[in-house]
């Protein structure tokens, strides 16, 4: 395809010489950057007549990325969410529901496809509140939610919504668009009395790529499909299993934006040990999106481990802001107060000997959407 060709033609790589490990790893890494300087016809050799539909990323600084998608990403969908999801009980018969941003973005979309695939029927809301959530369960037999883990989690926020939560015929959660951490797992299992299920899924590629079986113990993939390689985003050269790097994707059929060497900017930890599940399949750990987590002392502190000490609390919002010899632990003012327990636990995670607790309100702590609110800065 052109636009590799060329990728690889300036790095000096002939991709046609390309004959064993060696020298597939010296390919340059392909970045979003690149994606967005081209147009998706570029980024393709599927004939026009085999593209199913052109969806976007999220735009998150402000121009969206187009890819192509074809009939052979619906199969190789189709495959991925049939493995996944007869795993953990979805069945024909169930009903589910996407609450997502659909518009032009795929994981709305694919949230859709799931169901269809599993022959459920389903009902898709855009509407991401969680009013809208309690009248489609208090008037559907809803089996199966596909959301973001924030959505699933506000119900835990008003015993009106806890209780229609309990009483609901929902069984299963799928969530995807944002890590999920054990605390908040817990939270919206506790809520619902229904299990909660990790996914992992990129524009770029299709989502869910990775799920959770019903051990909840890492995202399986199918690694004769997806080439994941796990990268020292330093020295750019592959970690060893176990250890946390960058994940960088290949997609390994006839895809309609096949990826070579596709750096997604996102921090996991590879694991092969045997699944209790008993199936083959390889797992990862998503630890957070580089951009999110800080090194210190050369290990990634991810907002997911924030989260997990914080949110085990009750506290339900809060940010921490590493200074040069102390840490902020700023959090929501009409939630509970962060115990010692908590600052000795933060203290230990960031590694820092001195910690000052600030009460804020919701626009202090910049509450208007349902982003990972448990944000680490730096001064
Ligand atoms: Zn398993």
């Amino acid at each position: 395809m052109p636009f590799y060709e060329k990728k690889c033609r300036e790095a000096g790589i002939e991709l046609n010489n390309i004959k064993s490990e060696e020298d597939f790893l010296k390919i340059p890494f392909t970045y979003k950057d690149d994606l967005r300087k081209t147009s998706p016809f570029e980024r393709t050799s599927t004939d026009k007549r085999h593209i199913f539909g052109l969806y976007s990323s999220n735009g998150t600084t402000g121009k969206k990325t187009f890819y192509v998608y074809n009939y052979a990403d619906r199969e190789k969908q189709a495959k991925f969410v049939r493995e996944y999801f007869s795993s953990i009980g979805m069945k024909k018969g169930g009903l589910g529901a996407v609450i997502a941003p659909i518009g032009s973005q795929v994981m709305g979309h694919c949230m859709m496809w799931q169901f269809e695939i599993m022959q459920m029927g389903m009902t898709i809301c855009s509407d991401l509140t969680p009013e809208s959530l309690l009248e489609i369960i208090e008037s559907l037999p809803v089996t199966d939610i596909a959301t973001l883990p924030r959505m699933a989690s506000s119900f835990s926020e008003n015993t009106e919504w806890s209780e229609a939560a309990k009483k609901s015929s929902v069984e299963r959660f799928v969530l995807g668009g944002d890590f999920l951490s054990d605390a908040r797992r817990k939270l919206i299992e506790e809520t619902w009395n229904a299990r909660a299920y990790n996914s992992y899924g990129m524009s770029e590629v299709f989502g869910p790529l990775a799920n959770e079986c019903i051990y909840q113990d890492g995202l399986h993939y199918i690694d004769e499909d997806i080439l994941i390689e796990i990268i020292d985003p330093e020295t750019f050269q592959p970690v060893k299993v176990g250890e946390p790097g960058i994940a960088v994707f290949t997609t390994l059929w006839e895809k309609g934006f096949p990826l070579l060497r596709y750096w997604s900017g996102e921090l996991f930890r590879k694991y092969t040990q045997p699944c209790p599940c008993g199936c083959n399949l390889p797992r990862l750990e998503h630890i957070g999106r580089a951009c999110d987590c800080v090194m210190i002392n050369k290990k990634y502190i991810s907002p997911k481990q924030f989260e997990n000490v914080v949110l085990s609390a009750g506290i339900k919002n809060a940010r921490v802001v590493l200074e040069n010899d102390f840490i902020e632990l700023q959090y929501d003012k009409m939630g509970p107060a962060p115990d010692n327990d908590v600052q000795e636990h933060l203290k230990a995670l960031f590694e820092m000997t001195s910690l000052v607790c600030r009460p804020l309100d919701h626009a202090g702590l910049g509450l208007e959407s349902l982003k990972p609110k448990y944000i680490i800065d730096r001064r």
